[in-house]
């Protein structure tokens, strides 16, 4: 899919060092943007396309690239393949010029990803992909990185992330400079957060 915004990201959030989605410390960024609309999606704010912060491409890679001590980067949203120019392109620098792993949250499965050609891109240059909707009736909060048991993780066969998902329950809390508190991971009952 075109960008809306040209080399613009919609940027719904960046998360310079999380350690919640996928193996050691990396750089999340959320894209703005979804039209999947899983039942009992988690992040329902991250649905609309209209522009929340956008950010030049390049300016983006520039503040991974500044980050000198994270282990990869992790993109997910809303639908990062909804912005699928920037997320190509984004990839494709990252395994060109840097050793950070990538981790790739879509809800697309990979027959849709197939179907929209943009398979055989990421199958080489990403080391490990959450693919698949949010299916409420299949939560599990247990299982680590991915949300729903229909969810599939695959690491392509260049992955460089030997690490496999463990039955185990992670959640982040992230108190911002607002003082805004951001929980991440898949909370059972964020009454005790
Ligand atoms: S793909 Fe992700 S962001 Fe989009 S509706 Fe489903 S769970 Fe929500």
């Amino acid at each position: 899919m075109k960008n809306l915004y040209g080399t613009q990201f919609n940027i719904s959030h960046i998360e310079p060092a999380t350690h919640i989605y996928g193996p050691g410390r990396r750089f999340g960024i959320w894209l703005q943007g979804c039209s999947l609309a899983c039942n009992g999606c988690w992040n329902k704010e991250m649905w609309s396309f209209k522009a929340i912060e956008l950010l030049e491409r390049e300016e983006l890679l520039k503040q991974i690239l500044a980050e000198t001590n994270i282990n990869g980067i992790t993109i997910l949203g809303g639908e990062p393949l909804q912005q699928a120019e920037n997320t190509l392109w984004l990839i494709q620098k990252i395994k060109q010029s840097t050793s950070l792993t990538i981790m790739l949250y879509t809800g697309y499965t990979k027959p849709e990803l197939q179907l929209q050609k943009n398979w055989d891109m990421l199958e080489t240059n990403v080391d490990l992909l959450v693919t698949g909707r949010y299916e409420e009736e299949l939560r599990n909060p247990n299982n680590q990185w991915f949300g729903s048991e229909n969810q599939e993780l695959i690491y392509p066969t260049k992955s460089r992330i030997k690490q496999r998902s463990k039955p185990l329950n992670e959640v982040e809390i992230i108190i911002e400079q607002t003082g805004e508190v951001r929980v991440l991971g898949y909370p059972s009952d964020l009454s005790q957060c």
